[in-house]
């Protein structure tokens, strides 16, 4: 038995390391158990590599869209070396992490953490079996891949979004199972490095959780790319083999048929990850698959915590890590709950969405009286000179109070312009607080001002309101 610590962190992903950072901050003796690589499914195989990968790209992307370059004279971005900068940022941030940690004076164990009692933590690493005492334990384990029957992912063929990170070269033909955040983020960097790619949906839209007049413009803006949507379409079966593949798919009529491609990629959603965790054998309540929590991200048993994906709410890596400081919060005696109304979603696709709190269904399906403020990109001067001009911002406020109740944004830089909106929400601010703000001209953050004076009919950069045009 080794020394005691006030926490012990199982999981060194952006809920872990977040949660053990901010309990050191406060005086805490701190314990973090890792067992693979630091920064969790984030910064490995999540948000890091991806947006490294969309980073490089984007160039490019520009570059075919501009009038200036002559027909046939687009080139194409090495994807040997977008590989290698991916294992060099990833490696850099691996490194990063663990400098954080050890600055903090956290005790870091790289091994496989199971739960023996609310207190006590048994780690095995390759120098065998030790266990440790805690007076509490913030389980952070994060989720993995979700897989369906009759896919046949090999890791070769049909591949998750681990493998494709790996991939040895760029497919000529790529069909992706799922219109969700992962496949569109990947549609994106693919169909960019000349990949001809299909999204298959089942659900009627791409993005199903984002707002429907965003998603509508989305998909246009996909297909105008070059990549083919199916939506109402569910993905039965792979067959075949070898780089020469055979996917299933039934219509909303039940009609049955078949695509031929070179690679599939998966993307229908995450599972958390418990295997081998001890939920049963401390008596943990689940919720489904996931580790049940309150408000404050105390689990059933007490002393016990459960943060990030493994708990199900927002699988986002800036929920995770939120949720990680609202737990040290309360083991610290802070007591407070996490607000998930304030917590934005940001997808990295060409133009970027993001958004936060209520959509339009949601407010008017909860009742609520609204008001929308929208502001188009193509009325931006800035975003005409970026040479972008699709996208807009879509403000919902109560209709009496004024009072910010989401925002969505479809355009270049939406996943930046979000943080402004988030700001007003965490503030309480109404499109009056937001149209009063003066910006530097020319900025896309004009659009957000824009948008809130749109809101009361005041917006200068647009015709009217029942004006003829
Ligand atoms: P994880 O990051 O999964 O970390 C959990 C850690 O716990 C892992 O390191 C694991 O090895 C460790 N662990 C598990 N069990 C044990 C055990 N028994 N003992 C010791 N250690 C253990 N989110 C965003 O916000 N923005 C993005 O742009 C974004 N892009 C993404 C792209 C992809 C392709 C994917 C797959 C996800 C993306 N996400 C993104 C989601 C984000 O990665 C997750 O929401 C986030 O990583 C969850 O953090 P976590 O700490 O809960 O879990
Ligand atoms: P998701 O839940 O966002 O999307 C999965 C999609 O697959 C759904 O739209 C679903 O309807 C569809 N689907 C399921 N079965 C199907 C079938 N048989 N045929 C056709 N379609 C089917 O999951 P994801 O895209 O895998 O992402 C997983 C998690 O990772 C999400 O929680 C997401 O928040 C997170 N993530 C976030 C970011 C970001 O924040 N930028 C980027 C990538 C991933």
């Amino acid at each position: 038995m080794q020394d005691s610590h006030d926490v012990a962190v199982i999981g060194g992903g952006p809920a872990g390391y977040v949660a053990a950072i901010r309990a050191a901050q406060q005086g805490a003796r701190v314990l973090l158990v890792e067992k693979e690589k630091l920064g969790g499914t984030c910064v490995n195989w999540g948000c890091v590599p991806t947006k490294v990968f969309l980073a490089d790209v984007k160039p490019f992307y520009e570059i075919g869209r501009s009038s200036l370059v002559a027909d046939g004279q687009i080139p194409m971005p090495s994807f040997e070396k977008m590989l290698n900068r991916k294992r060099m940022v990833v490696e850099r941030m691996n490194k990063g992490i663990e400098t954080l940690l050890r600055s903090n004076d956290i005790d870091l164990i790289y091994g496989k953490a199971s739960l023996l009692d609310s207190q006590t933590v048994s780690v095995l690493t390759g120098a065998g079996e030790e266990t440790h005492k805690a007076s509490h334990i913030i389980i952070a384990t994060g989720s993995q891949t979700a897989k369906l029957p009759n896919l046949g992912m090999d890791g070769e063929s049909v591949l998750s979004s681990d493998d494709i990170l790996s991939l040895d070269r760029v497919p000529e033909e790529m069909v992706i199972v799922g219109g969700g955040v992962i496949g569109v983020e990947f549609a994106t960097i693919f169909n960019t490095l000349g990949t001809q790619v299909i999204i298959l949906e089942v659900l009627p839209t791409v993005l199903p959780a984002e707002d429907d007049e965003v998603t509508l413009l989305l998909s246009a803006l996909l297909q105008k790319q070059g990549i083919t949507v199916r939506t109402k379409t569910e993905v039965l079966e792979v067959t075949g083999g070898d780089g020469r593949l055979s996917v299933t798919v039934r219509s909303e009529s039940g009609e049955l048929d078949t695509i031929a491609t070179e690679r599939v990629l998966v993307a229908v959603g995450r599972t958390p990850y418990t295997r081998g965790l001890g939920t049963d054998h401390v008596g943990l309540t689940m919720d489904g698959p996931f580790i049940k929590v309150n408000s404050r991200m105390a689990t059933s048993v007490d002393g016990i915590y459960a943060v990030g994906d493994v708990v199900g709410k927002t699988m986002l890596a800036h929920a995770a890590s939120a949720e990680g400081i609202v737990a040290v919060d309360n083991i610290l005696g802070h007591p407070r709950a996490i607000d998930y109304r304030r917590i934005p979603s940001c997808v990295y696709c060409f133009p970027e969405v993001a958004s936060i709190g209520l959509n339009e269904k949601e407010a008017r399906d909860g009742g609520l009286d609204i008001h929308i403020g929208r502001f188009p990109f193509q009325c931006s001067a800035k975003a005409v000179a970026m040479r972008e001009p699709e996208g807009f911002v879509k403000l919902i406020a109560d209709k009496h109070t004024g009072r910010l109740l989401g925002a969505h944004i479809i355009g270049e830089n939406a996943t930046e312009l979000i943080g402004e909106c988030t700001l007003a929400m965490h503030l309480g601010a109404t499109v009056s607080d937001l149209a009063e703000v003066v910006k530097g001209h020319p900025s896309l953050s004009e659009t957000v001002t824009e948008a809130a004076l749109e809101w009361s009919a005041k917006s200068i950069h647009l015709p009217r309101r029942g004006s003829p045009s």
